[in-house]
């Protein structure tokens, strides 16, 4: 049996601390609260949690205060915004400094640990293939494989134009986790894509779809973050 992980949560509303922590410690992980933002950052120290759950009103600092000085230390952990705000530009702000998710206030106990599960899947690849890029990306039945420059669904070759093949590749490594649009355009595009970009997006997106016989209202690969961006599932 290996150690439970250790999940920080920095929550300033009681009610809210204390319903995570009871979630989490049913589900095998060490819950440590903290409640307010200077506490958070002295136990992230003592403790080296697995991974952090950050409100971003809380008392004495912004939570994206927290997340730039999180951000700034060799040791990295994931981050998960929760807040009750919902504004996008607050949340394309906290994936573009690097949270890794974004949960909105009030979220259910599975849709929590399902973000947590997933970004703890994603950190403990990162670490497994330090240095070493992967080649090849199994998602479902379908296959995005780097090194030959292939994606295969179902067993079958599909083909794609350059640019859908890097937003695929894209999504592909960071399976699981929200990429901004801008993330995405200044990848693929380089970071002078210029306004009306977004419409480009949308139209190589929906090519990816159409030949990955996505159903809209049903994706099995790549989901749609209104107003934020797109995530590849990994589950
Ligand atoms: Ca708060």
């Amino acid at each position: 049996m290996t150690d439970r992980q250790t999940i920080l949560i920095i929550e300033d509303e009681r009610a809210i601390s204390n319903f995570i922590s009871r979630a989490l410690s049913a589900n095998d992980y060490k819950a440590i609260p903290a409640f307010s933002g200077r506490e958070g950052l002295s136990l992230f120290f003592s403790h080296s949690p697995d991974l952090v759950l950050l409100d971003l009103g809380l008392p004495d600092m912004d939570g994206l205060e927290i997340l730039s000085q999180l951000r700034g230390l060799p040791r990295e952990a994931p981050v998960i915004i929760i807040s009750a705000r919902d504004r996008e530009a607050e949340k394309v702000k906290a994936l573009d400094m690097g949270a890794d998710d974004y949960v909105v206030k009030p979220f259910g106990v599975s849709e929590l640990l399902a973000r947590i599960r997933s970004a703890l899947r994603r950190a403990s690849r990162m670490k497994l293939s330090q240095g070493i890029q992967r080649d090849v990306y199994q998602i479902k039945d379908l296959t995005v494989d780097l090194t030959r420059h292939l994606v295969l669904l179902g067993g079958e070759e599909i083909h794609f134009t350059q640019n859908e093949f890097k937003i695929l590749e894209l999504l592909a490594i960071h399976a699981g986790k929200v990429l901004t649009y801008d993330f995405i355009l200044e990848h693929v595009w380089g970071p002078y894509s210029g306004s009306g970009s977004n419409q480009i997006l949308r139209v190589n997106m929906a090519n990816i779809r159409r030949k990955l016989k996505e159903n809209p209202s049903e994706p099995k690969y790549i989901h749609t973050e209104l107003g934020l961006g797109y995530r590849m599932l990994d589950d």
